[in-house]
């Protein structure tokens, strides 16, 4: 039986949300079971705020919290979260194109230092931003460090889940790409095939086709990966999903075969990715963003509410 609390104070209606209090012992500061979403609302209309594949975010969360041994939230209770966190901020949505970037943060908070205990109790917790955007770049897209000395994930560990201690993970790395002058790190598998940035999936576009790398137990299962290749492949490239060693595509963009190169994400959307760098050698890509553009494009018409929603992605959100 385990006890929910949305943020403070028990049961869903009296909740203030975006307020947490920590006690020394709870398990989550001891033993790092945290997992997070970060999804977006957008302004429709006045009055109308539609949410991007909310119950897609909701069932990862849950497959979070099932790889760290947490409860999982009912969809009851984090769809109230949202609602909450939303109604406190739709103010700060007044035209097309606005959005609430929202993290809900579901922690372990049974207060016990034994490492055997069962969690009997659980926060949701949400917060976030207005108009965030993480790495997004007017420019002529990122530059990315080659990682090959530190892992993020491993097969058997905990790659595909969003918990935060991957991201603590990855910073290292991220430090490292940034003394070389990189905006983040490219994360290879054990045996050196590319998996994916620090918080977005990578994708190259070689002879034409989308190549999507292959490494599903290394790799978080991104809602705007998930987007764009379905956008893909309904503008009828091919998409190819295949296990990719970082030689051969090193190989590709020395021989000019990578046109593009871009990663993809909630907080930052479809960021053209210029060249990586692998130490002291610069890969650029051919050049073009074209297909990034156009994903992005097609995305964000349809999250803002712009274009027909005819995937079904779009919860439009109570105005309470
Ligand atoms: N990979 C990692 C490690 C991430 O943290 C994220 C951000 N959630 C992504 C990929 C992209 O996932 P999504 O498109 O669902 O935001």
């Amino acid at each position: 039986q385990v006890r929910w609390e949305v943020a403070r104070g028990w049961g869903i209606a009296e909740l203030t949300t975006d307020e947490l209090d920590v006690r020394a012992q709870t398990s989550f500061v001891h033993y790092g079971q945290a997992v997070f979403e970060g999804l977006r609302v957008y302004f429709h209309d006045v009055g109308e705020v539609g949410a991007f594949r909310l119950y897609d975010h909701h069932r990862r969360l849950c497959a979070s919290a099932r790889r760290m041994a947490l409860p999982e939230p009912p969809w009851e209770v984090f769809f109230a979260a949202v609602c909450l966190f939303v109604d406190a901020h739709r103010a700060a949505l007044t035209k097309s194109g606005d959005s609430l970037y929202l993290r809900p943060v579901l922690l372990a908070t049974t207060e016990t230092l034994g490492i055997t205990a069962p969690i009997t109790d659980a926060v949701l917790v949400v917060t976030g931003l207005v108009n965030f955007n993480h790495m997004g770049t007017d420019g002529d897209g990122l530059t990315i460090h080659v990682e090959r000395e530190l892992r993020r994930a491993w097969p058997g560990g905990g790659g595909t889940a969003k918990c935060a201690g991957n991201y603590g993970l990855a910073r290292s790395g991220q430090a490292r790409a940034q003394v070389v002058g990189c905006d983040d790190a490219l994360w290879l598998s054990p045996s050196g095939t590319v998996t994916e940035l620090s918080s977005m999936n990578f994708f190259a576009v070689r002879d034409g086709q989308l190549v999507v790398p292959e490494a599903d137990d290394l790799v978080l299962s991104g809602i705007t990966r998930d987007s764009v290749i379905t956008l893909a492949e309904d503008l009828g490239i091919s998409v190819v999903n295949k296990e990719l060693p970082i030689e051969e595509l090193l190989a590709d963009l020395t021989e000019g075969r990578v046109s593009e190169m871009f990663a993809t994400g909630t907080a930052s959307g479809v960021v053209p990715i210029a060249a990586l760098c692998d130490g002291d050698d610069a890969y650029p890509a051919a050049g073009s963003t074209a297909l990034a553009k156009q994903l992005a494009g097609l995305l964000t018409e349809i999250q803002a509410g712009r274009a027909a929603d005819t995937y079904g992605w779009i919860t439009l959100l109570p105005n309470s």
